[in-house]
């Protein structure tokens, strides 16, 4: 589907108007509710390997990803049968079970700075208690955060975050007390001084300092050089533990995640997405000696009702083992194919944009978001589903291939033209 044809949309837009009298903008994550660029989402049905099918029957080029777990694409065979095992065994036992052991196993295998882990159900989950740990630890209260970083929605953490929040343009959410914002200090991206100066501000004071190590909830944002090394001295200093927010990054960026990639060992790493194989999962890991503060062996609770759950396991263990060298291979030709094709429609029609890319993440940044509006509808009514909101990044899956480039290019070739 190259051409702009008219799509039929009826039987989308009839499920969504229920969805209107339900939830609050209709959906269940604000970011799929359309803001950024007008229009009402497509209901999608069903899924395989880089495509994605919605109610009225139209397909679509996914680079939404589910917003980064699906990096193997969509009911990938192995996925599939490992979860239709495990169904077949009961979905959750409330008791320790095989597949938590084997699936913390492959994480600590990847990053060998997680030397303990705790499941827990969400990225969101994942931050809050990684920093909760963080101040159990260290007995000190406050937590530095960099501009536009997202890390989920709790409290502390929605302070000048990016993702949905950035894009309504509330940087703090109502409902946030005052009181838990002054806990959160915030320096901007790539700015060493910046942090220096807090840690200098408020020493000994300063619990841990979170960081998506490659910034993708304000589009695409690499580490300056010596960026992430830089922090790495400078929390070390102030005895502020390091927490990288991998949650996007791991297993994506390489298998080890940013901190394999950059060669920077944090104190604590928070992950989602990814490991749970397109079920919720989360994970937060890191020194043994910060993680033997957690409950039962020590004093900060944190526990969960589906925590470690056989399905959720099941999917990110076969996730984790079908990502092979060669997948991560395929990943990057894909992305520096795609990068190199855009980047060509970009200047040789004087478009102007930015494309951005780590591996298999991209952003195309316009000038003007009303551009980006128009962009994502041209390349939604030929059939590339993106993020709606160029804020979030592109995820590109294994299963993206040499059709899936050749229509995304012709797609977009046109799709640059008419939103100019
Ligand atoms: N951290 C980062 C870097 C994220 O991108 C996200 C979600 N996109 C989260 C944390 C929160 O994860 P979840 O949506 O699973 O709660």
């Amino acid at each position: 589907m190259t051409e702009a044809t008219a799509i039929r949309t009826g039987r989308s837009d009839e499920l969504m108007a229920r969805a209107a009298r339900l939830f609050p903008g209709a959906v269940n994550s604000p970011v799929r509710a359309f803001r950024s660029v007008g229009g009402t989402p497509r209901v999608i049905e069903r899924a395989a390997g880089a495509r994605l099918w919605d109610m009225d029957g139209n397909e679509y080029i996914d680079y939404v990803g589910s917003w980064g777990p699906m990096i193997l694409g969509h009911a990938h065979p192995d996925v599939i049968a490992s979860l239709q095992q495990a169904a077949a065994r009961g979905t959750s036992y409330g008791t320790p079970n095989p597949l938590e052991v084997e699936l913390a196993e492959e994480i600590v295998a990847a990053m060998p700075s997680i030397e303990r882990l705790r499941f827990v159900n969400s990225g969101t989950e994942a931050a809050m208690s990684a920093l909760r740990v963080a101040r159990g630890f260290t007995g000190r209260p406050k937590i530095i955060k960099l501009a536009g970083g997202y890390h989920g929605h709790a409290d502390g953490l929605l302070v000048r975050a990016g993702s949905g929040a950035g894009g309504i343009g509330r940087p703090t959410s109502a409902g946030v007390t005052e009181a838990t914002a002054a806990d959160t200090l915030v320096a901007p991206y790539n700015d060493l001084d910046a942090v220096a100066r807090l840690l200098d501000e408020h020493r000994g004071k300063v619990a841990a300092l979170i960081v998506e190590p490659v910034a993708a909830n304000v589009g695409v944002v690499p580490p300056a050089d010596g960026y992430l090394a830089g922090l790495r001295r400078l929390t070390a200093d102030a005895e502020t533990l390091l927490v990288f927010d991998e949650v996007i990054t791991g297993f994506r960026v390489a298998r080890g995640g940013a901190q394999a990639l950059f060669g920077v060992r944090p104190d604590l790493t928070v992950l989602g997405k990814i490991i749970g194989g397109g079920l919720p999962v989360g994970v937060y890991g890191g020194r043994a000696d910060v993680m033997a503060v957690v409950a039962p062996d020590g004093p900060v609770y944190q526990a969960g009702t589906l925590s470690g759950n056989p399905l959720a396991m099941a999917a990110g263990l076969a996730t984790l083992r079908a990502l092979t060298d060669e997948a991560y291979e395929a990943l990057e030709k894909y992305g520096a194919e795609l990068e190199e094709g855009l980047s060509e429609h970009v200047e040789g029609l004087r478009v102007t944009a930015r494309v951005a890319r780590v591996g298999s993440l991209m952003t195309v940044f316009f000038d003007d978001d009303a551009r980006f509006a128009r962009f994502f509808h041209n390349m939604l009514d030929r059939g590339v589903m993106l993020p709606p909101s160029q804020q979030e990044a592109w995820f590109i899956s294994a299963a993206h291939g040499e059709s899936e480039l050749e229509q995304t290019l012709a797609a977009s070739r046109q799709a640059f033209e008419e939103s100019r």
